[in-house]
């Protein structure tokens, strides 16, 4: 196994006034709003554990990664120049998805949701501008289970594996359907390449939220069937 490390001071934040609009709180509900607040963040501990590894065979249409095999056509051809991947699961943290869970009211509940969901984002960042200081390139690209076309969620398993005990480090495991519990958890594989990719370039997801780029339908096709 490749070398492995935990990043669990990582900065973030969680501004009030941003969150008060984003979430559209009422002037009425703001005492209620700051209880949650507090409570919440009090709670968010942002953790990642990561890796490096060797990428030991790449035939077009997957690669392994540690003795370990990943399907997709898509890492694949990502993967054509790089020697090295650096697997990676991350999360804003059990206690305040706990918290968040056992909310009885469905509003405040919502609000502990996204507040870890922000939380998560902010913290989310914060890795890549660790990990780009320790590959040392500003180059680096992600790949994810679940969000590229070819590579199903499924393929957190395997991930998973590779990493190692991701439970005992980080508090994250995988539910039957490959979902991560907490939910506001990411993973993938970051690598170092010129060309930048947005996995959201091979997503069909509607009105999803988060959509860093939009959909091109043509693009499985011509970059990786050809
Ligand atoms: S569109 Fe949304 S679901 Fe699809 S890859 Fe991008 S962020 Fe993920």
């Amino acid at each position: 196994m490749g070398e492995r490390f935990l990043m669990d001071e990582l900065p973030w934040s969680v501004d009030r006034d941003a969150a008060l609009k984003r979430l559209r709180v009422m002037e009425d509900d703001l005492e209620d709003f700051d209880e949650i607040y507090e409570k919440t963040l009090a709670l968010i501990k942002p953790v990642y554990y990561a890796g490096v590894e060797t990428v030991e065979q790449n035939d077009g249409s997957g690669v392994v990664i540690g003795g370990i095999r990943f399907d997709s056509r898509v890492v694949s051809v990502n993967l054509k120049n790089a020697k090295t991947v650096y697997p990676y699961v991350g999360t804003a943290g059990r206690a305040a998805y706990e918290y968040a869970l056992g909310i009885d009211d469905e509003i405040m509940r919502y609000w502990a949701d996204q507040l870890c969901e922000m939380a998560f984002k902010s913290a989310a960042g914060s890795f890549i501008l660790r990990m780009r200081e320790k590959v040392g390139s500003e180059k680096l690209s992600a790949l994810a289970p679940g969000s590229v076309i070819d590579w199903p969620i499924s393929q957190q398993k395997p991930l998973f594996e590779l990493l190692g005990d991701v439970y005992a480090h980080t508090g994250i495991f995988l539910e039957k359907s490959f979902l991560m519990r907490p939910v506001k958890s990411g993973s993938g594989l970051l690598y170092v390449s010129e060309k930048h990719f947005e996995s959201c370039s091979l997503c069909p997801k509607e009105n999803c939220p988060n959509r860093r780029a939009p959909f091109d339908k043509d693009k499985f096709e011509r970059e990786y069937l050809a």
